[in-house]
């Protein structure tokens, strides 16, 4: 790629169903230059999340949608090349929502700096701790509320919000049972990071699996996927059990209507506390969640796989990896 143009991913027409070759392209334009109290960043890694399909919908969500012909939006980090702004000067580096491009502009206000983790690198920094850790933690501690010995269901269990969840779960001293889609990732969770249990959804049948690894029921489900998992875990939930609506993947690239959940009286029978979050709307909590996650990994109780592309050409085609299970830890592009 040239070095002095910009390269960019444009939204060229929204998704029907799964994100298809032409939804994005590709294209060279001048890079841009920084107003008053705006940086210009030079991308160095993108984080490719299940929300870039809602991103390019116009579905019901809870940000503005895209519009057709913005640059794919994304969460990044990079280096500063120009400041426009006291509060940063070139070298930075930073981390703010910005989108698939080499260069992009951004105002002053909406960029943080990484947290310094001791034995951390970067993109670890960047790709775990900066927006999953807190999702986890505040998804976990603040709505699912554990309790020692409670049992802890988590699905996506292998992905990168799962597997801190199912982590933590574990350090508080929930048993923990996690839900994943292959072997290999159900392996990882068990051998590596120290589930009680893992359950393969592709291949076990899922109700009579939950019965046999969470003999006493479910206190707390962690739900990154909705449909389908969401229904069949909400059947086995315990009296004043909690669901942590964190993410519904299953149902992102649905078509037509969605199907409700067929155990929603147990929310009723159950005395059940269902709640969606998002986690930017709890930035105020995100110093607490890395100094309680920094503890963790101190204390070696706290692992993570990244799942590193190459290049931005490869970003459209890598976020599908996304909703075919094919990325094995946190999935990033590494742009330089
Ligand atoms: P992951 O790293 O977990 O990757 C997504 C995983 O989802 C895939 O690897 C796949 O794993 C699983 N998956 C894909 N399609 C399906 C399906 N149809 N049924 C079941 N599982 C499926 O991604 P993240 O950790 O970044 O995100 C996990 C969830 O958390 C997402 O729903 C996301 O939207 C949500 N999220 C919410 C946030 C919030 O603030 N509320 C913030 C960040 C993420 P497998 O091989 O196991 O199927």
């Amino acid at each position: 790629m040239s070095g002095s143009m910009n390269h960019q991913w444009i939204l060229k027409r929204r998704p029907v169903g799964e994100i298809a070759d032409g939804d994005l392209v590709f294209k060279e334009s001048p890079i841009p230059t920084p107003a008053e109290g705006e940086v210009l960043v030079r991308t160095t890694y993108l984080s490719l999340d299940p929300t870039n399909r809602i991103w390019m919908s116009d579905m019901d969500q809870y940000m503005e949608p895209m519009r057709v012909g913005d640059p794919m939006r994304s969460i990044a980090m990079g280096e500063v090349v120009s400041s426009r702004s006291a509060r940063f000067k070139t070298g930075d580096v930073v981390m703010t929502l910005g989108s698939w491009s080499e260069f992009f502009t951004a105002p002053a206000t909406s960029l943080s700096v990484p947290p310094k983790i001791p034995g951390v690198e970067l993109p670890a920094i960047f790709g775990v701790f900066y927006l999953m850790g807190p999702t986890a933690y505040i998804g976990l501690i603040g709505l699912g509320a554990p309790k020692i010995g409670e049992t802890l269901v988590v699905s996506a269990a292998a992905g990168a919000v799962g597997s801190l969840v199912g982590q933590i779960g574990k350090a508080l001293g929930c048993r923990v049972v996690g839900i994943a889609g292959n072997r290999n990732k159900c392996d990882w969770v068990v051998d590596s990071l120290g589930f009680d249990a893992a359950i393969n959804y592709k291949s076990e049948d899922v109700e009579t699996a939950l019965r046999k690894h969470c003999p006493a029921g479910v206190d707390i489900y962690f739900d990154n996927v909705g449909g389908e998992i969401l229904d069949t875990v909400m059947g086995q939930m315990n009296l004043f059990g909690r669901i942590v609506e964190c993410g519904l993947i299953s149902m992102y690239n649905a078509t037509g209507a969605l199907p409700g959940p067929r155990n929603y009286p147990r929310i009723l029978m159950k005395r059940l506390k269902v709640q969606g979050f998002i986690a930017s709307d709890s930035m105020a909590q995100f110093p607490e969640s890395y100094r309680a996650l920094t503890h963790l990994h101190a204390a070696g109780k706290l692992k993570w796989r990244l799942h590193e592309v190459q290049g931005l050409e490869s970003a459209a085609s890598a976020v599908k990896l996304l909703y075919d299970g094919g990325n094995n830890g946190k999935l990033l592009v590494k742009v330089i």
